[in-house]
């Protein structure tokens, strides 16, 4: 093997990279396998079975050897008529990070990018690689905007991005309509306003019309939460279509695949299943939050997601402790205002029930300690 490529050559060589770059860390995540994964906020069921094979059937039928539609377009077609949406001002890209990315290409660079914190690390990390001027206000301490620190921010002036979660992630909470109407408002027409609904299956809020207001506005959506499809990569942006055009212009031709855009395709012709399950989410949610009402020295904390978030006093610990039972969970304990969490995603019910006795026991054992 050559040592071109040992560690210890990289620092005097990389001068090529620009420096954001070099400066920005890595995803923060280290995939770990266990029986019960409860990490990554993903839908615990898979994309139902007859889905599958219908897809399979139909990739049959297709072309391998061509290239996909240049847009996706008649995967646009089929968004907008599901989503209510013209076509015109749908994107599609492998995942909706993809476009955070891309937005971040379109009004970031050199400019600004202001969201929240605790926030989604993607915003910032692009934001940072991209060399966009980062600004990020801290949440109210139950977790809602600050209204008002975020309108004297926005008056500072743009250009730039605005990514608002809604709910929010990592702390599972959904604002008032009128604090974020507010907010966005506040947001004047040098913002590009991005409102990131991931989660919105699972919190009954819908800021389409709120977008629909204004052309600066941009809605995020994406296949890999409520309709079980983390794996196939593929998210949208709702917005005007004169956005859309421009945001259009940084999606690399033939970005999403013949495979994606068949299973999306087949998806959006069955979509009863979605609601189905995020339905049985909420309901397992309540009974899991209920189940954890009476902890005496964690703390699980309410949330409109799938996930939710769990304070302890040693997240190191206590996440070692799920993970001996087959648990695992994701710690967010590093972010500001999160000190000792860990974030739990909303399994099957027996994987719930699994949980629940786990913390339970784990909050006997703190209790008896301290
Ligand atoms: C999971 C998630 C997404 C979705 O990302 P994809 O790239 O579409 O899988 C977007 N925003 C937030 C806040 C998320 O948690």
């Amino acid at each position: 093997m050559t040592s071109l490529n040992s560690p210890a050559d990289a620092a005097g060589v990389l001068g090529g990279v620009r420096a954001e770059v070099r400066a920005t860390p890595d995803y923060p995540f280290t995939p770990v396998h266990a029986p019960v994964k409860l990490d990554q906020n993903e839908s615990a069921l898979d994309f139902p079975r007859h889905l599958r094979e219908l897809a399979v059937r139909r990739m049959l039928e297709r072309d391998w050897n061509r290239y996909p539609d240049l847009h996706a377009e008649t995967l646009k077609e089929k968004i907008g008529a599901y989503e209510d949406w013209d076509a015109a001002g749908v994107v599609v890209t492998p995942g909706s990070n993809v476009i955070i990315k891309l937005l971040t290409e379109l009004g970031g660079i050199g400019q600004r990018i202001l969201t929240v914190q605790p926030n989604f690390s993607v915003y910032e990390l692009e934001g940072q690689m991209l060399g966009a001027t980062l600004t990020r206000v801290p949440l109210r301490a139950d977790f809602g905007l600050d209204v008002a620190a975020m309108k004297r921010e926005l008056a500072t002036g743009g250009p730039g991005v605005l990514f608002l979660p809604q709910p929010h992630a990592p702390t599972g909470f959904l604002d008032e309509e009128s604090d974020v109407r507010a907010v966005v408002e506040a947001a004047g027409d040098d913002w590009i306003v991005v409102i990131d609904e991931a989660y919105h299956q699972y919190s009954g809020s819908d800021y389409r019309s709120l977008v629909l207001e204004r052309g600066n506005r941009l809605s995020l959506r994406t296949f890999s939460k409520a309709w079980g499809l983390a794996g196939l990569r593929l998210g949208y942006a709702l917005t005007h279509p004169a956005l859309a055009a421009n945001l259009q212009k940084l999606v690399s031709a033939f970005n999403v695949n013949v495979l994606t855009q068949v299973v999306a395709e087949v998806a959006l012709e069955h979509p009863q299943y979605v609601r189905e399950r995020a339905d049985e989410v909420i309901w397992e949610r309540g009974r899991v939050q209920n189940a954890l009402s009476g902890l005496k020295v964690l703390h699980a904390l309410p949330s409109r997601t799938n996930f939710f978030l769990v304070r302890t006093p040693d997240p190191s610990a206590a996440y070692a402790f799920l993970l001996e039972r087959g648990l695992l969970v994701r710690r967010q304990d590093k972010q500001p205002m999160l000190t000792g969490c860990l974030r739990v995603s909303i399994g099957t019910r027996e994987q719930n029930d699994a949980l629940v006795a786990a913390l339970l026991e784990l909050d006997r054992e703190l209790e008896v300690r301290e």
